[in-house]
């Protein structure tokens, strides 16, 4: 998708550094953090939203929640709580399918 912010950022025509990189998946830090930890987990592939996953991506969001599990243990989450969060709808604000990572103190909803 051309004008999605998202999609610039895993063709790296906006630059951003990655936690994880895999061919199916990024994840990177959110420019606007709501929690201590807040990082997106997100498709290389552009699907719109949770409005838009099919049964053909059923291995990918294992994947996702593996790459998840990855992050979790990286940033020392698992003794607290935290978060995986998809939001979805027209309120929406970037329109790319992401998974929201929260650990820590939470500042805010995302
Ligand atoms: P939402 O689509 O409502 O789940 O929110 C999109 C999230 O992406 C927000 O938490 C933003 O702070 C975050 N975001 C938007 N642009 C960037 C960017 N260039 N780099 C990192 N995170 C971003
Ligand atoms: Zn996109």
């Amino acid at each position: 998708m051309d004008n999605c912010i998202f999609c610039k950022i895993i063709r790296k025509e906006i630059p951003k550094k990655f936690e994880y990189e895999s061919e199916t998946l990024v994840a990177f830090f959110d420019i606007n953090p709501s929690a201590d930890i807040h990082l997106l987990i997100v498709p290389k592939t552009h699907i719109g939203g949770v409005g838009d996953i099919t049964s053909e991506h059923s291995v990918l969001l294992i994947e996702i929640y593996q790459v998840i599990n990855k992050l979790v243990a990286e940033n020392n989450l698992e003794d607290d709580l935290y978060r995986v969060v998809v939001n979805g709808g027209k309120a929406q604000h970037v329109p790319h399918l992401h998974f929201h990572l929260l650990g820590g103190r939470w500042k805010k909803m995302v």
